[in-house]
């Protein structure tokens, strides 16, 4: 009867009471009508996450977008007090910080509520890490840091490319922001049995050995790094996204004190 119960044969506590003591057929109408309830509002919660996310995002580019456009006509118009200027370029620095945030957020929230569907599919793994590289060519020529991508044969993996290129415009995005200028990156594809590994290395500030566990969590930031613009969102959206295509991410000290970021992904022959 029980059995029948939880399939969802009968439906109602009515259904049970000639067979069963009527309280336990009481209580279990209960329960059942509460686990549905639940999982309705849970639903339609989850709905109203989204359509928050989707409008807080729109409402918030615009704002942004003209707060920096401002900074910058009153940059040009000259005339400025060193004081001034410094004002200005806190209000550049926080917009852009705040841009930062929102697309990680953005991100996020829509991998983790389900509002897009995550389809990873066989797709060769070149073009994923090229299209990265040129995403944040703008910011390596600023930082005056060269990307060297090694030699490698094209291979097929398990991938959504748009999301893997976040993961490796990420990755490449830290590796410039945490390391001096006129430094060097390197990135390197080594092809193992059943995964490829992607090695992003710098030679940048590096990261602690004892919060290199803690990098991935959401929000988390190291203590050396509090003068950077940065959401300490980047790491959890790259391993939210490794995880989707069942791949992963991990972290080790480079010699000489940098970071290389390994990307594991399977690969599908
Ligand atoms: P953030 O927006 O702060 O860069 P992330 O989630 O991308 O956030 O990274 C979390 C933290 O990990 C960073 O704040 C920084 O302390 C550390 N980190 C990440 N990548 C590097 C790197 N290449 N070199 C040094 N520290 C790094």
């Amino acid at each position: 009867m029980l059995e029948r119960f939880k399939q969802g044969e009968l439906a109602e506590s009515a259904d049970l009471k000639d067979s069963m003591d009527s309280r336990i057929a009481f209580l279990l109408g209960e329960i059942r009508r509460e686990i549905l309830s639940t999982s309705g509002k849970e639903k339609k919660e989850n709905n109203q996450i989204k359509g928050l996310i989707s409008d807080i995002s729109h409402q918030l580019r615009t704002p942004l977008t003209n707060i920096l456009m401002y900074e910058e006509l009153l940059e040009e118009g000259g005339g400025l007090d060193e004081e001034q200027r410094l004002f200005l370029s806190n209000i550049r620095e926080a917009a852009v910080k705040s841009q930062w945030l929102l697309k990680n957020l953005v991100n996020v929230s829509r991998l983790e509520t389900g509002a897009i569907a995550f389809v990873a599919e066989r797709e060769y793994l070149r073009r994923t890490i090229v299209e990265a590289a040129q995403e944040v060519e703008g910011l390596a020529r600023e930082r005056n840091i060269r990307i060297e991508l090694e030699e490698f044969q094209d291979v097929p993996v398990l991938q959504n490319r748009r999301w893997t290129r976040e993961v490796f415009v990420n990755l490449l995005e830290n590796a410039l922001k945490y390391s001096p200028q006129g430094t060097e990156i390197r990135v390197a594809v080594k092809r193992q049995v059943s995964y490829v590994d992607v090695s992003i290395e710098d030679q940048g500030i590096g990261i602690p050995k004892e919060e290199r566990k803690r990098i991935f969590e959401r929000f988390y930031r190291c203590r050396n790094v509090e003068d950077e613009i940065g959401s300490g969102l980047g790491l959890y959206l790259v391993r939210l996204i490794l995880l989707k295509e069942n791949g992963n991410v991990m972290v080790e000290e480079a010699f000489g004190g940098g970071s290389i970021f390994h990307v594991f992904l399977k690969l599908e022959e």
